[in-house]
């Protein structure tokens, strides 16, 4: 089903991206590129029609689903590419991991009453971990703290991650309020995405005073450290891209000078160690609630110096974030 749901997609887009090509070709008759386009797309067609489209013509396995949804022309597996094709790919993932880069916030960063920090850990050259600080420009003096993380990995995860940052960097500026703001959003995502693709993501909106809104929508609770103590701010809706009408209804909290909310995509909480021990939510929650007054920055360091030392060198299985924001009021 949710094959058929994606070769559909990639039918459309092969179909539209045909009528473009004849559109050029119209003008441009001798063009031998895009004669060379239009028969691939034609070819990926018929491969499509003979049920064999997303094989690898060199081990009959199939093509790594996010490759198919970022080309779908793509013939062969990444185990099979030619030379060249390899050095063609591993510069295109080393230019999109540079833009992605780009999109992130610097990792520390101070405003009026918070201080931020985070640490960005990709799986590969590109993650699909959203990660975004965002004021308005319109004079509020309020910071927006965004985390996510898109369905899957690699390239396709990394082009929702763009999107979404683009779909926030959008609405925040609009001044909307935190719940009506991530229902906009997950309509956008929603008809702009494939319906098996969704992303989890906590928004939290700080204000001057220490207070906070936070919308969770189907991401790992954000801990809300205050002194000692530490209370966990759960989902209370689902992921964004599942359904259009998603209702995102928002907590509310007022922090102090020296709380923190740590929040943090499922890389953490779902970190194996080489024995194949899981990490665990639990485990992060009190390292948390033994570590008050410390630096949004200090805290983050605790974070990652103990997950390393639980992993004690085992592989990573997935895109991981972790960020701090400190009430300095
Ligand atoms: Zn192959």
């Amino acid at each position: 089903m949710m094959a058929d749901v994606q070769e559909a997609f990639l039918h459309g887009q092969l179909l539209e991206r045909r009528q473009r090509l004849e559109t050029a070709l119209a003008s441009s008759r001798r063009n031998e590129s895009l004669r060379q386009l239009l028969h691939e797309v034609d070819s990926a067609l018929e491969r499509m029609e003979a049920g064999t489209f997303g094989i690898c013509e060199t081990c009959h396995d199939n093509v790594e689903k996010d490759r198919l949804i970022a080309d779908p022309l793509v013939r062969y597996c990444l185990d099979h590419l030619t030379a060249s094709q390899r050095r063609a790919l591993e510069q295109d993932l080393e230019l999109a991991s540079q833009l992605q880069r780009g999109l992130l916030p610097r990792r520390n960063l101070a405003f009026a009453g918070w201080e931020v920090c985070y640490h960005y850990r990709p799986l590969g050259l590109v993650s699909g971990d959203y990660c975004d600080v965002l004021t308005h420009q319109n004079g509020s003096e309020d910071v927006y703290f965004a985390l996510g993380d898109v369905s899957g990995k690699g390239v396709a995860a990394c082009m929702l991650m763009s999107q979404l940052h683009a779909i926030f960097r959008t609405l925040v500026a609009s001044g909307l309020p935190v719940q009506a703001l991530v229902e906009r959003a997950g309509r956008v995502f929603c008809q702009s995405t494939i319906s098996s693709l969704f992303a989890t993501l906590v928004l939290v909106r700080a204000g001057q005073a220490g207070n906070i809104e936070v919308c969770n929508a189907g991401h790992c609770p954000a801990l809300l450290q205050q002194g000692g103590a530490v209370t966990e701010l759960g989902a209370t809706g689902v992921p964004l891209g599942l359904f259009c009408e998603g209702v995102y209804p928002i907590q509310s909290a007022e922090m102090a000078c020296g709380d923190t909310l740590l929040l943090y995509t499922d890389g953490v909480s779902e970190a194996r160690s080489a024995n194949e021990a899981e990490y665990g939510a639990e485990r992060l929650k009190k390292l948390v609630a033994s570590k008050p007054g410390l630096s949004a920055q200090a805290l983050v360091a605790a974070c990652i110096d103990d997950l390393d030392d639980f992993q004690a060198g085992a592989p990573l299985l997935d895109d991981l974030t972790i960020m701090a924001v400190r009430c300095v009021a």
